[in-house]
């Protein structure tokens, strides 16, 4: 039987919903909306696009905030001096640099400088420790993305093997700890290993999170996995497509997230989630 598809965009719309209830909930007690503020630097066309997605969606959930452009030839003096200052307001709650920065800068001590507390990424190495210490934090939002989609399909992960395709502190990681967290045997796969297919076929979860178009086979699956696709890669139709063949796949799966449509519209629903959340704990 043909796998049950996760519905990305209609989670998120449930998640934006929950996020909004809380968000009014904030105002209605403290007096203020919720606050995250974007850090932009430069013009490239994919970020700008990113952004204005994430100012719509956090205006529409009752989120305030603002975006900061700097022109591409910003120092990195320059550009820590306004982290500093985001940090030190007391109306904002979270700070998201957007990535990736202008060459000449170096984003790690960018990133290391946001106050944890409002770290709405999940990033920080304060966050990333954390969560690898099973401890309250706010949590990078893809990975979180990808669990909210479990958890919203009834898959508990107790129990099971899984395997994460994808070692990034972005969103492999995370998730491995995540998984880990809920008490599967996690296994976490990546391009020096062995026999991906052997690895892949004797899980019950499967995240990919490469960037390689069709990396995973359908093939490869154990009957009634359950697919999370994370990848984005554009194909020569100029379509975006995940890191697992599809169709293939979706034979094989019982549940599956397509791309697009899957974990892409989670990562901005997240990204509100942990603002209000960063406003909550901020207010104590
Ligand atoms: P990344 O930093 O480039 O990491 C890719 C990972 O894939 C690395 O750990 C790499 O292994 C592994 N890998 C590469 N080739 C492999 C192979 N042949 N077999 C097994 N593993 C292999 O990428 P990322 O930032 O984690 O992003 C991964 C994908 O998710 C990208 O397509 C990105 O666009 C997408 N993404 C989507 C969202 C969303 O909202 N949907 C958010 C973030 C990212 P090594 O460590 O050994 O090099």
């Amino acid at each position: 039987m043909p796998a049950e598809l996760i519905d990305g965009k209609a989670l998120a719309k449930k998640v934006r919903a929950e996020v909004k209830t809380r968000a009014e909930a904030f105002e209605a007690k403290h007096g203020r909306q919720p606050g995250l503020h974007v850090v932009l630097v430069g013009e490239d066309p994919a970020s700008q696009v990113y952004v204005r997605n994430k100012e719509r969606a956090a205006g529409k959930v009752g989120i305030a905030g603002d975006v900061h452009r700097l022109p591409a030839d910003t120092g990195q003096q320059k550009l820590e001096a306004l982290v500093a200052e985001l940090n030190a307001r007391d109306d904002i709650d979270g700070i998201l640099v957007q990535l990736p920065l202008p060459e000449h800068l170096d984003a790690q001590p960018v990133l290391d400088l946001i106050d944890p507390g409002k770290d709405v990424d999940g990033l920080h190495p304060v966050n990333a420790g954390f969560l690898t210490a099973g401890r309250e934090g706010l949590r990078p939002c893809t990975p979180s993305g990808c669990m909210r989609m479990l958890e919203e399909v009834g898959v508990d992960p107790k129990g099971k093997r899984a395997v994460v395709v994808g070692r990034s502190a972005l969103v492999g990681k995370p998730i491995a700890m995540m998984l880990l967290e809920k008490h599967a045997t996690v296994t976490v796969a990546h391009s020096r290993t062995a026999d991906l297919a052997a690895v892949i076929g004797e899980s019950d979860i499967v995240v990919a999170a490469v960037g390689r178009m069709g990396l995973v086979k359908g093939e490869w699956l154990k009957d009634g996995a359950v697919v999370i696709d994370v990848g984005i890669n554009r194909g020569d139709d100029g379509k975006l497509h995940g890191d697992v063949e599809f169709e293939a796949a979706k034979e094989r799966a019982a549940h599956i997230t397509p791309v697009p449509g899957g974990v892409g519209p989670m990562t901005i629903a997240m990204l509100l989630s942990n603002t209000v959340t960063a406003a909550e704990r901020r207010v104590g």
